[in-house]
């Protein structure tokens, strides 16, 4: 696997849990907060990615909480335009691949 590539995998991922970590409120649903529906989405994205899910498993989308105002992911309703984008692009499963290469490094 070329270098950049695995590094840029690396450095999204750290990216992204550093902001998994920040955002957790006091959220009446208890789920994890996001500032911003791009946030939301990556999030959204990079979880499909990062687990399997069964078929209607799983994050789809996300939405604004009416009680603290930022964004939740759910597992309920229409799959978000940019997820359902990724998946028919086949952009997950190239990920998935490039995240099971991440792992054999790590192993190493
Ligand atoms: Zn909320």
């Amino acid at each position: 696997m070329p270098r950049a590539i695995y590094f840029t995998v690396t450095l999204r991922f750290e990216s992204l849990l550093a902001i998994s970590a920040t955002y957790m409120s006091n959220c009446i649903t208890h789920k994890k907060c996001y500032l911003s529906k791009e946030i939301a989405e990556d999030v959204l994205i990079e979880t499909r990615t990062a687990f399997d899910y069964a078929p209607g498993m799983g994050p789809v989308s996300v939405y604004l909480c009416d009680e603290c105002g930022y964004y939740h992911l759910t597992s309920k309703g229409p799959m978000n335009e940019k997820l359902n984008q990724y998946l028919s692009e086949g952009k997950i499963q190239r990920q998935k691949e490039a995240n099971r290469w991440l792992d054999k490094f790590k192993k190493r």
